[in-house]
């Protein structure tokens, strides 16, 4: 049987973009784009890169909040990506997403209560009686007091709607949850909070997490395994200490320059990227990184590099890299 609880397969999400009076299709941002990666039972694994990069499209395509363009997602041995509306409900209950504005996402006329309970309805699961004790007890699995069940949205801290957030993802038992920037919009006390709390929920409940964010600091403690994503591709994956001890990309270098170190006497050199992101409508040719690539050469304008092995579980896009030996890119 496989370790991996999700295998991702070249998946594609193009959104078109519209012009002329007709409004026709004239080109075709391509958020996602061909990005494979697997993610093994019980482990974390971090999905990182800068505002644009794709990666909440990566983990809205996974679970299919949005329509994937193309490419496979294999969950539990079923691709979800091929599920008729009718399975995918049925699978659905299995994967759960928390979002990054625990505000934004909760629906401000219902009670808390409401809210924790709206996916059990849903499914039809259980009587309201029992719907009613196991709120409570969900309330409490996340460190929230059940004496809060009748409350509004608005009169819970940030950290306490992440608490909201995250017992009604857990209300149907999910294996997977994708976490979409789960502490970006908190206070950076409260945001350790929520991480331990994911971490000991996880124990308990053998949960597998997508963890997304812009930050290598933020998915540092966490993760197991790190992906870095750079306009719609995985640039490089890897376990993590590998990928923080000896980062192979250029990009992944860069990013890491920017996480503090938290003994004052050591010091690292912060590497400052050229220029913005580019527009995933209109991204570089070759290697979409060579515009701001400190170590470009001429040949990274002309081709654009695929992963590559680089050994043990750790896999790179990057032409310095080109000459070992290429392997199988799917398991990661
Ligand atoms: Fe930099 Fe070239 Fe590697 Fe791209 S392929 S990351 S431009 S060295």
């Amino acid at each position: 049987m496989s370790q991996y609880i999700l295998e991702v397969k070249n998946l594609s999400k193009h959104f078109p973009i519209k012009g002329g009076l007709m409004r026709r299709t004239v080109g075709y941002v391509k958020a996602v784009d061909n990005v494979s990666f697997s993610v093994k039972k019980g482990e974390t694994f971090g999905l990182v890169g800068e505002s644009g990069c794709g990666k909440s499209t990566t983990g809205r395509t996974i679970l299919r909040l949005m329509e994937p363009t193309s490419g496979e997602v294999i969950f539990d041995g079923k691709n979800i990506a091929a599920l008729t509306r009718k399975e995918l409900r049925k699978a659905r209950r299995d994967l759960q997403m928390v979002f990054q504005d625990p505000y934004a996402s909760l629906n401000p006329q219902m009670t808390v209560g409401e809210i924790i309970e709206e996916p059990l309805r849903v499914h039809g699961i259980y009587s309201p009686a029992e719907r009613k004790v196991k709120v409570k007890e969900l309330m409490e699995t996340v460190g929230l007091n059940q004496s809060y069940i009748d409350r509004y949205p608005h009169e819970f801290s940030g950290g306490q709607r992440q608490r909201i957030g995250i017992a009604r993802a857990l209300s149907l038992q999910p294996k997977l949850i994708v976490a979409d920037e789960p502490v970006s919009a908190l206070d950076v006390s409260i945001q350790s909070q929520v991480v331990n709390l994911m971490e000991d929920l996880q124990e308990q409940f053998g949960l597998t997490y997508i963890f997304i964010a812009h930050d290598l600091s933020v998915v540092k403690h966490i993760s197991d395994r790190v992906g870095v994503m750079y306009l719609g591709r995985m640039v490089e994956v890897g376990p993590k200490q590998k990928l923080y001890e000896q980062p192979a990309h250029p990009y992944t270098e860069a990013l890491l320059s920017a996480v503090p170190i938290p003994n004052p006497k050591a010091r690292r050199e912060r590497i400052v990227l050229k220029g913005d992101v580019p527009s995933p409508a209109n991204p570089p040719q070759g290697c979409a990184f060579h515009p701001r690539c400190p170590k470009a050469f001429d040949r990274c304008k002309a081709e654009r590099p695929e992963l590559i092995h680089l050994g043990g579980e750790h896999y790179v896009a990057c032409h310095l890299y080109d000459e070992q030996e290429k392997s199988a890119v799917l398991t990661m």
